[in-house]
């Protein structure tokens, strides 16, 4: 058999692959076993960050690998105290667990919301506010935050405790609050999976000032918008607010398997030996290679990122064929007059591989991507599209 064939034999069908088999790469661009180059504006879900086998991210990657692969969580080791340190210094977080996915992350984050409550208010006080159409996880956990009903139907009963209200509502956010005893709210700035739609200013910084008055946590959901895809660090900051828990994966690993809750003040001392836990957390290996993204994602780093999304902007948002434009940075959702999946389609044909979020094609390009690369990508794209 070949791959194609073996993979669809032996591997559950839980996901709708594209028939290209993808075999080596180089940032932006990869090759197909059929021999055909691809420009690749999805980097596997936003998680290759500097593109594939980027130079400086293999060498700090191969570096820790030959060095030490995995310890236990009993023993100290430098890339994850490292990593920590970075993102609390540029986030003013105050500590950080380590899973190694974005379900895990917000797993950690749920946990410390209903022990924070537990311990402040009583532990009746469970209840976590999220916004209709969000995507939070697969882990029954964070299918139950996750605010879809699409994904539920099968799998009940799921973890109780979670309650959905509609983005930009702050009157039902605020209802919600009231009507039920709450530990955290939990927001995706973007929401991604959902389609691309950034939340307004002003329901965030009401979101926020809520959460503050009734001591509940502000919890943001930066698993696909942090590490510098939106031109800004974490997506959070264009908002003007600071949370009390940040979770992240994607893109932190520049793909290798890692995910984060950092801590704010009020719940940094909230977990305490025994409470959580992760074999894997904090690979050395994928705290090297995610310290050697973050280390690079500076301000002049993300002003590039905020001039190739204006430039992406700007070809698409009049182009014939296009309904709107979403999103920030190279987080980017595009509603076409087509049906989304056939301008990927035809994308794919045309040497570019794009992704879809509900009735949106979405672009998540490397945050390193060549504007020559970006220019005929896009020129691709623009054809599909009319
Ligand atoms: C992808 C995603 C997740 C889940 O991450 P996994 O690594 O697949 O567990 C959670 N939240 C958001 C916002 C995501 O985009």
């Amino acid at each position: 058999m070949n791959v194609q064939q073996l993979d669809n034999t032996y591997i559950a069908h839980t996901y709708a692959r594209f028939p290209v088999e993808i075999v080596s790469g180089k940032g932006s661009e990869v090759l197909g076993a059929d021999g055909k180059r691809y420009i690749d504006m999805g980097s596997g879900i936003g998680v290759t960050a500097f593109g594939i086998a980027d130079d400086t991210w293999n060498q700090a990657v191969t570096d820790q690998l030959s060095r030490v692969q995995h310890m236990s969580n009993l023993y100290y080791t430098a890339p994850g105290a490292k990593l920590a340190a970075l993102l609390c210094e540029r986030t003013g977080m105050k500590k950080v667990f380590f899973g190694n996915s974005g379900a895990e992350a917000n797993e950690c984050a749920i946990k410390v919301a209903r022990k924070y409550a537990a311990e402040h208010k009583g532990a009746e006080y469970s209840t976590i506010i999220t916004l209709e159409n969000s995507f939070h996880g697969r882990t029954l956990t964070t299918l139950a935050a996750t605010g879809q009903d699409k994904f539920h139907a099968l799998f009940q009963p799921l973890t109780p405790g979670f309650v959905h209200t509609p983005a930009n509502d702050i009157k039902a956010l605020t209802e919600a609050v009231e009507n039920n005893r709450v530990a955290a709210i939990m927001l995706e700035c973007i929401q991604g999976e959902g389609g691309v739609l950034p939340l307004e200013t002003d329901f965030v910084q009401a979101a926020a000032r809520l959460a503050k008055d009734k001591d509940i946590l502000l919890m943001i959901d930066e698993v696909q918008t942090g590490n510098g895809r939106t031109g800004d660090l974490y997506a959070y900051m264009h908002y003007g607010i600071q949370p009390d828990v940040i979770t992240t994966a994607k893109g932190l690993g520049g793909g290798l398997p890692i995910g984060a809750a950092l801590l704010g003040e009020k719940v940094q001392d909230t977990l305490t030996p025994g409470d959580h836990g992760s074999t894997f957390g904090g690979n050395p290996v994928c705290c090297a290679g995610a310290v050697s993204i973050l280390e690079r994602l500076d301000t002049a780093f993300l002003q590039e990122v905020q001039q190739k999304s204006a430039y992406v902007f700007n070809e698409l948002k009049d182009a014939p064929g296009v309904k709107a434009v979403s999103g920030r940075g190279l987080m980017i959702g595009i509603l076409p007059e087509k049906p989304a999946g056939e301008v990927v389609a035809e994308c794919l044909k045309n040497g570019v591989l794009c992704l879809t979020a509900h009735d949106r094609v979405r672009l998540l390009p490397a945050l390193n991507i060549p504007m020559s690369v970006l220019k005929e990508a896009v020129a691709i794209l623009k054809a599909a599209l009319s």
